[in-house]
């Protein structure tokens, strides 16, 4: 069993959900977070949930010196690198800040990884890398070729986790590629919250099933697709924390740079899923069809196939799962973690 796991990141949306299924699985962790966009109240969620409260380090992670400290302290072996800005739009309009904070803070890391001698770490990527005019379903393999800063970080700190296999022959890097995350805990005490206006599909139709606002608007009907809406392939968060752990597992007996696919491998359009969130709230969401919205691309569909073959991971939770959840948090937070009961 290892020591310690770093969670970078831990307090956030995806990072939270494997901090609870690797303390499930009896692994001891520490978290290090700068709560740029999350809360401290998810340390007390984690603790409820799991019976522990995971050491917690309040810091940004480009602060190198902290880092290292933390590695020390609590004799580290494996690192899970979820810190990082991730909202596309916000990196189109300020790039440097999606620059100098995911690649900075993994730059930051890695040296502080070195000088500890802690070789396994677990990247949370994304479909992003994948080219826009490729088809789906993506492959491990399929072109890369992101059309947007935040897409471009994770494309650069793939390559740059993979170079480090040239330099010491140790390094064991898992680099997580996501599909589409939604849902929650099942318990409803940790899920995703959204500072501001969502722009996501899963926090604005909440939102507008919840009254919070008026509409849904579908960006496009016209498209070549069954039903004319953009198909995504929608994993649910518990799903996407297990992979994790069959990385890690994965990676204990190998070194060298893998990637894997983390999807369903099946579709889902806008409008199945508005239909879904319908059925799971028993009435009709307000929507409007307008114009596409910019960037989109008609279809995003992971091949999940080597990370079965490898990891012997799958998704096991379906869209009505992902629904019910993210609707159960959003009743029981309406207001995310500020929120009270
Ligand atoms: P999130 O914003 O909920 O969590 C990220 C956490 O990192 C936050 O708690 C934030 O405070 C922290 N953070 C950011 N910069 C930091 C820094 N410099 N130092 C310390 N902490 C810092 O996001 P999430 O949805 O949980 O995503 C986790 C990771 O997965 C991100 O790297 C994201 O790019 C990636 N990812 C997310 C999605 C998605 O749709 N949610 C899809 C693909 C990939
Ligand atoms: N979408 C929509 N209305 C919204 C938000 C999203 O119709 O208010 C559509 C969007 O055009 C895309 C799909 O929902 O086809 C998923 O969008 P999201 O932003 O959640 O994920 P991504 O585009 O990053 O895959």
């Amino acid at each position: 069993m290892d020591k310690y796991v770093l969670v970078t990141g831990g307090t956030g949306y995806i990072g939270s959900h494997t901090a609870v299924a690797l303390l499930e699985a009896g692994y001891q962790i520490v978290i290090i977070d700068n709560l740029n966009n999350s809360s401290k109240e998810v340390l007390s969620r984690i603790e409820e949930i799991t019976g522990t409260t995971p050491p917690f380090v309040q810091a940004d992670l480009r602060d190198t010196d902290t880092v290292h400290e933390v590695f020390e302290k609590y004799s580290v072996t494996s690192v899970m690198h979820f810190a990082g800005h991730k909202a596309v739009g916000e990196s189109v309009e300020n790039p440097s800040m999606y620059y100098a904070n995911n690649i900075g803070s993994t730059l930051s890391l890695i040296e502080a990884m070195q000088a500890a001698e802690i070789f396994t770490l677990i990247f949370s990527s994304s479909a992003t890398v994948y080219s826009s005019t490729a088809l789906s379903p993506f492959k491990e393999e399929t072109e890369k070729d992101p059309i947007n800063p935040y897409g471009m970080t994770k494309y650069l700190i793939e390559q740059r986790l993979t170079d480090l296999i040239k330099t010491h022959a140790d390094w064991r890097i898992g680099l997580l590629r996501y599909f589409n995350p939604l849902g929650a805990h099942p318990t409803g005490r940790l899920g995703e919250t959204s500072i501001g206006t969502p722009n996501n599909l899963m926090p604005y139709l909440m939102q507008v099933a919840s009254g919070k606002l008026p509409k849904l608007k579908i960006f496009g009907d016209d498209y070549d697709t069954p039903d004319g809406t953009c198909i995504r392939d929608y994993i649910h968060v518990a799903d996407l924390a297990k992979g994790h752990l069959a990385a890690l597992q994965f990676l204990k007996g190998r070194t060298g740079a893998h990637a894997w696919n983390l999807g369903t491998g099946k579709g889902t359009s806008v409008l199945e899923l508005v239909e879904t969130v319908e059925k799971v709230i028993g009435y009709p969401i307000n929507r409007e069809i307008t114009s596409r919205r910019e960037g989109d691309v008609i279809e995003a569909i992971a091949d999940p196939s080597k990370a079965y073959a490898e990891l012997l991971w799958r998704a096991e939770l379906t869209i009505d799962d992902m629904c019910k959840d993210s609707w159960n948090w959003q009743q029981q937070n309406p207001d995310g973690y500020s929120s009270t009961r």
